[in-house]
């Protein structure tokens, strides 16, 4: 589909975006496919009997890129994911991977299937008899390929996979690292969970600290103060609207399936949650306004929009009423290439999905070296810190006579922990990422948005991995 007036596929979507930043290279041709398209595309059905009879499901495992190994990428458990779903996520994974130097290629994988109609018993059954099949088809493993969560799926389902993989290798002493997001307990790392929110807010964070783009977007420069509109209250969407609301950002809109509230003071994310907890819906929030047509929201007064459901949310039909300064993509996908160009002749700023939620992935990466060395993070080091911090601390007050309280003593001298070292990593991670796109988008005044320069950065990092191998010359 080359028209841009029919409704391109979020695979064409991708590519689009993709051949919009290679016009950028120098690459031949050859790469340039290789890099594109998708490695391999394993689609297949099992048949299980759940509490609702027998059932014939459908499953995928799409491998994008071999530049690097394991690939890696989410499981999503939808009953509207199709091939093409699949595959445009899978190669978001591979560009995600590269703009924040994670050594992974792109997967993605999928079970067609409504979560939440299917009971807990169901679900382990359909979890372990889909890890079988990529088991079968080696589409797993810790140096293989590494699923991960995704929309509609979790810790709890990522333990059934590790231990359906255990299981049917039994003694392989890294079996563990065939899967990250898995709960602490189960050889998860601490700070997954949150990882993909927090991200986006280390992320958008850094974007508001820049004095120069705030000022071309007519906005002050920081967070602090700007008021948010997040779509999805999810673990993405609930995660960046906590850390945003900690770092000074207004929350003054949340959306969901049912509807969407608006407060220009400002809501209280744990209040919204609890009260949907207790009604069953976010509408209804004391002092919120409610908006029952949910994609409204999208369009209402803010600076910064956090779309942080699923993907083609905004469309060519909606962009030229989208009122934020920022577009936050917290989803993958969220804007359609008709829609990014309308929103770039309005002036809007989009902080690209495949850096700003790149947050999960990084952590998956701590969490994999971490099941790899068979160590918690901390473990070796945080004593010893802590002793050459507090003789530190003896010797500055010997020599100013200055005695430090208990509690700044406390303060300073506390080794890291493994919480402390993976949010350590994760900021310095989404960090360097912005500049590095920032500098790139900045370089050349035919780039025309941060999304291209993302793209455009990690085409040639994956294209340098292929030239290295010696498969291109
Ligand atoms: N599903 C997440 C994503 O889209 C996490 C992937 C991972 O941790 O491997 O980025």
């Amino acid at each position: 589909m080359s028209n841009s007036k029919e409704k391109l596929s979020f695979f064409e979507n991708v590519n689009r975006n993709f051949d919009r930043a290679a016009q950028f290279t120098s690459h031949p041709k050859g790469l340039l496919e290789q890099i594109k398209g998708c490695n391999s595309v394993y689609a297949f059905q099992f048949p299980v009997r759940t509490s609702k009879g027998f059932e014939v499901l459908h499953g995928w495992r799409v491998e994008h890129s071999y530049h690097k190994l394991p690939v890696k990428g989410g499981i999503r458990y939808s009953d509207f994911v199709d091939e093409d779903e699949v595959k445009a996520l899978a190669v978001l994974m591979t560009f995600k991977c590269a703009v924040v130097d994670v050594p992974f290629g792109g997967a993605k994988g999928a079970i067609k299937i409504n979560p939440k109609s299917y009971t807990v018993t169901d679900l382990e059954l359909i979890t372990r008899r889909y890890t079988a099949e990529l088991i079968r088809k080696n589409y797993i493993g810790p140096g293989v390929d590494v699923p991960a969560p995704d929309y509609g799926s979790g810790p709890r389902e990522m333990a059934w996979i590790a231990d359906t993989y255990a299981a049917f290798n039994p003694g392989k002493i890294d079996a563990l690292a065939c899967v990250t997001g898995k709960p602490v307990a189960e050889g998860g790392v601490r700070g997954r969970t949150e990882a993909t929110g927090r991200g986006i807010y280390y992320g958008l964070r850094e974007a508001c600290d820049n004095a120069e783009d705030m000022k071309k977007l007519g906005l002050t420069q920081g967070l602090s103060g700007k008021r948010v509109v997040v779509q999805g209250l999810g673990n993405v969407g609930y995660y960046a609207s906590k850390f945003c609301h900690e770092g000074g950002a207004i929350i003054v809109g949340l959306a969901e399936y049912e509807g969407a509230i608006y407060n220009p003071k400002g809501l209280d994310i744990d209040a919204v949650v609890k009260h949907r907890k207790e009604t069953g819906s976010i509408l209804k929030f004391p002092g919120a306004k409610d908006i029952p047509n949910t994609l409204e929201a999208l369009e209402l007064e803010c600076d910064v929009l956090i779309p942080a459901a699923l993907e083609e949310q905004i469309t060519d039909e909606n962009a030229s009423r989208i009122k934020a300064k920022i577009i936050a993509e917290g989803a993958n996908g969220p804007t359609t290439a008709d829609a990014e160009e309308i929103l770039l002749k309005k002036g809007v700023m989009v902080i690209p999905d495949m850096y700003l939620n790149a947050g999960g992935v990084t952590v998956s990466y701590f969490e994999w070296l971490k099941n790899l060395s068979h160590v918690r993070f901390g473990r070796m080091d945080k004593r010893f810190e802590q002793s050459a911090f507090d003789k530190m601390l003896q010797a500055v007050e010997q020599a100013t006579g200055k005695s430090f309280s208990s509690f700044e003593r406390k303060e300073i001298v506390k080794g890291a922990d493994e919480i402390d070292l993976v949010n350590s990593g994760l900021e310095e991670t989404m960090t360097t990422a912005y500049n590095q796109i920032r500098e790139i988008w900045k370089s050349n005044s035919k780039i025309p948005d941060l999304r291209t320069a993302a793209f455009l950065s990690a085409i040639n990092k994956v294209a340098t991995s292929y030239v290295d191998l010696g498969i291109f010359p």
